[in-house]
């Protein structure tokens, strides 16, 4: 889908949205409840604006008429950002988007979206689901008011696009990119000056020169989002979110409120959710690379391997001293390296060592 479509697609939602919400008070008289999902993405963006959109019709369809969800698209009900700020507070009743936007309030949710060489996408579900993430996570949350949930994985992150070719870390010196997390700590570290900016402004930024370079997903969402018509030079694989997850989040009172089942449909409707956007993902990024490659002229470029050494050392010292920040985020960054560790010393007898021996004998 061609951006300014689901931009304006976005626009006229967000107007029938807010009219229809003048006819929810009858609605809860009932015994039903709408409930508003707000997002940190454009309504109906490709990937996780329409990934959103799923879990809410899912909820809504099977619920049996218990619980409609409605969506908002970053900007409708509240900036991208402030989306976790809104269901804490109950402003909104879910927010889809990445824990590592709201940082700021909890180093610790860094751990729960993307790692600078740290774990890939079914790693960190792995460690969320079975390793200690998730009461971890919810330890976490509770003292904000959310529950929160994993969803899809990008798999692997392309490392952004930059006008200029990136040759040694010095080239990343005085550079103004937009990246959040982590990740973008490890930049700072490297020279660069990160900044993170909602995916609704990272184009204009580009555009205007505010930031010089951009990272946002893999092939399928930024051919989407146009980013070859201003930068041609695409690096990949990244080393700033090797499997991010994204996640949603429902403010807890009303989560606790709610009967075991409708609780149980949630969760296994996002869980089911995170199956199928990851799928989604998986199935798109190369056939979306042959096009930004064979009709738009992108120069798909990998970042030499000293440069990767040196973005590894600074990332070890970011994750060290982004652990000692709190006790909480301690316990959840030795949580996570120690499940890191373990994911390491198995991945060469799972895909790893089957990925090496297919990519070295076709
Ligand atoms: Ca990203």
């Amino acid at each position: 889908m061609e951006r300014r479509n689901f931009l304006k697609g976005a626009a006229l939602a967000g107007a029938a949205a807010a009219a229809s919400t003048t006819l929810a008070a009858p609605a809860i008289a009932q015994n039903k409840r709408e409930l508003k999902m707000v997002m940190a993405w454009p309504k109906n963006s490709p990937g996780a604006g329409t990934s959103g959109q799923r879990v809410a019709d899912r909820i809504t369809q099977l619920s049996g008429g218990a619980l409609t969800v409605k969506v908002y698209g970053a900007g409708e009900l509240v900036p991208a950002f402030q989306s976790f700020d809104a269901v804490s507070a109950g402003d909104a009743d879910m927010y889809h988007a990445a824990e590592y936007y709201f940082q700021g309030k909890a180093k610790g949710y860094n751990f729960l979206t993307a790692v600078p060489f740290g774990m890939t996408g079914i790693e960190t579900h792995a460690w969320i689901r079975y390793g200690g993430g998730q009461e971890l996570w919810d330890e976490l949350s509770a003292g904000f008011n959310v529950k929160g949930f994993p969803s899809h994985t990008t798999g692997t992150q392309m490392g952004g696009w930059f006008r200029k070719e990136i040759n040694t870390v010095d080239d990343f010196k005085g550079l103004k990119m937009r990246m959040p997390g982590l990740g973008g700590e490890v930049l700072r570290a490297l020279g660069a000056t990160p900044l993170n900016l909602p995916i609704g402004e990272i184009y204009p930024s580009l555009q205007s020169g505010a930031i010089d370079a951009t990272e946002w997903v893999g092939p399928w969402q930024d051919l989407a989002f146009g980013f070859y018509k201003i930068c041609k030079n695409y690096y990949g694989p990244g080393f700033h979110e090797p499997g991010t997850v994204a996640s949603f989040g429902i403010n807890k009172k009303l989560y606790d409120s709610l009967p075991k089942d409708q609780q149980e449909l949630i969760s296994v409707v996002i869980k089911a959710e995170a199956q199928d956007q990851s799928s989604e993902f998986n199935a798109l990024n190369q056939s979306s690379l042959d096009t930004l490659v064979n009709k738009h002229g992108v120069k798909v470029r990998a970042f030499p391997e000293e440069l990767m050494m040196k973005a590894k050392a600074a990332a070890a010292d970011v994750v060290a001293s982004m652990a000692a920040t709190d006790a909480m985020t301690k316990r959840i960054a030795d949580s996570y390296e120690a499940f890191l560790k373990q994911s390491i010393e198995y991945a060469p007898r799972a895909e790893l060592g089957y990925m090496n021996f297919r990519a070295k004998n076709g």
